[in-house]
């Protein structure tokens, strides 16, 4: 068919709407799905904030990243990584330029909902012993009951000797699960608005229910799991209060679809945006300026914290740069800040055709249009959120462009609908020029994320390029 002058010019001045699938570069289907099955592999082995770090720094280490603390002098070319308390990695490649003209980083989170135990959780009613929990994050409780759960944890005795336990994992191992009431009885419950038809009390998980055999004695069941876990890691119920205990799904990652073109997983918020960043960063040699990846935690609890984005410890890893690379003066810090520009690489809400009434068709992410650029993230009349200036969002556009990275440009939902941060806004709050750009999430929050394979790729060659321009 002959090319009208209509169609010529809707090709010019109208925005590229196709799914990416139908626009692959040659070679491209191949690597797309390569990299997903890496992904996939990596999502398997880091379901928790503590786990993912370890994954990343093995990966650093075996790309020639060495600890910070190992280097006197930094020298362009060199690789570094910082461990902060086991729960962050701050990666960089120095630059050609100098550090204090600014650096390009790209920030992404660890941490994703889960539920945790509480101090005291073990407690028997009636033969059957459960633990008490306490959410993490902004869950849909009810998604949360009547799924395999796997118990991640950190124990650390009064001595400070630490013992980790997953269980749930492997297939022979038992798994735990919280039980909702079933439909026979809930006459009542179903009367409730969904977000109060399973309250936070409600989320106790079923541990065990062999009584121990001294029938002199009364809790025998409970008394029978702490014996279990004193037999096996030496833990007594006091050690619980010197704990982290994590349950999170114990689903695999998996292709999803009759074509395998998304995968479906537990915390793809924001692990998809941390693998793509840290395969990034491997793969950058000799920036001009300092490329910089951080995997940073508590970003679901607002960034607060020790390990949250907020924290100066990534202040003092910069500076510690500084001083290393013999740039250090008394404001270098902020000037290194205000020169740098960063994407704040999170999951972003994909439409979801079931609940097409909660989305504004023309500004939201599709699942396999490529990463989704951000301009402001917030609630209400964009409070809550750092904005990003078009200059920048034109530059980021350039440099994907010249990574051929498809993106898309999108906000979360529709006005009013409800909201959402990201660690822009304290990255912004530095000084540091910052965009959200990530990738699209279905289901975000749900034991069961789903994205797409081809997005996860674009954000990885996006990214790459970012790094480096
Ligand atoms: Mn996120
Ligand atoms: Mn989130």
């Amino acid at each position: 068919m002959e090319n009208t002058k209509g169609k010529e010019l809707k090709q010019k001045l109208f925005l590229n709407k196709k799914v990416g699938w139908d626009d692959l570069k040659e070679g491209e289907n191949e690597a797309i799905f390569r990299f997903a099955d890496e992904y996939m592999y990596y999502l398997n082995q880091s379901k928790t904030e503590k786990e993912i770090i370890k994954t990343s720094k093995e990966i650093l280490i075996k790309n020639g990243f060495v600890d910070l603390s190992e280097k006197e002098v930094l020298h362009p070319g060199d690789k570094v990584f910082f461990i902060n308390k086991d729960r962050n990695v701050y990666a960089a490649v120095i630059g050609e330029g100098k550090l204090v003209d600014g650096f390009n980083m790209i920030a992404a989170h660890a941490d994703s909902p889960r539920i945790d135990l509480k101090p005291r959780p073990l407690y028997e009613d009636n033969e059957i012993a459960l633990f008490k929990t306490h959410y993490y994050g902004g869950i849909k409780k009810y998604q949360w009951t009547n799924i395999p759960l796997a118990l991640h944890g950190l124990a650390v005795r009064k001595n400070g000797e630490k013992v980790n336990i997953v269980i749930g994992e492997e297939n022979d191992d038992p798994i735990f699960t919280i039980s909702d009431l079933l439909p026979h009885l809930a006459r009542e419950q179903m009367q409730k608005k969904l977000a109060d038809g399973v309250e936070g009390e409600e989320l106790n998980v079923l541990v065990g229910s062999i009584p121990y055999e001294d029938e002199e004695i009364s809790e025998r069941v409970k008394l029978n799991i702490l014996n279990i876990l004193f037999e096996r890691y030496g833990l007594t119920e006091e050690d619980l209060i010197s704990s982290e205990m994590e349950f999170v799904p114990a689903f695999k990652a998996r292709s999803l679809g009759f074509d395998s073109s998304m995968v479906a997983a537990y915390g793809q918020d924001d692990k998809i945006c941390c693998y793509a960043a840290l395969r990034g960063i491997i793969e950058v040699e000799k920036p001009q300026r300092t490329a910089i990846c951080v995997l940073t935690d508590r970003e679901e609890v607002g960034f607060d914290g020790v390990t949250g984005m907020f924290s100066q410890i990534f202040d003092t890893f910069v500076a510690e740069l500084l001083n290393k690379t013999n740039e250090n003066f008394p404001n270098a810090l902020q000037k290194t800040f205000m020169n740098s520009k960063a994407l704040s690489a999170d999951v972003d809400a994909a439409y979801n055709p079931s609940f097409s009434y909660a989305f504004e068709k023309n500004n939201t992410a599709y699942l396999g249009k490529g990463i989704t650029l951000v301009k402001y993230t917030g609630a209400g009349g964009k409070s809550g959120s750092s904005e990003a200036p078009a200059e920048l969002m034109a530059e980021v556009r350039r440099i994907f462009e010249r990574a051929e990275a498809r993106y898309q440009a999108g906000e979360l939902g529709r006005v009013d609908k409800g909201g959402g941060g990201t660690i822009a806004l304290t990255l912004a709050n530095r000084g540091i020029n910052v965009v959200d750009a990530g990738v699209p999430v279905m289901g975000m929050h749900s034991p069961y994320e789903i994205t797409s394979k081809y997005d996860v790729y674009q954000a990885f060659k996006g990214y790459r390029e970012f790094y480096k321009g």
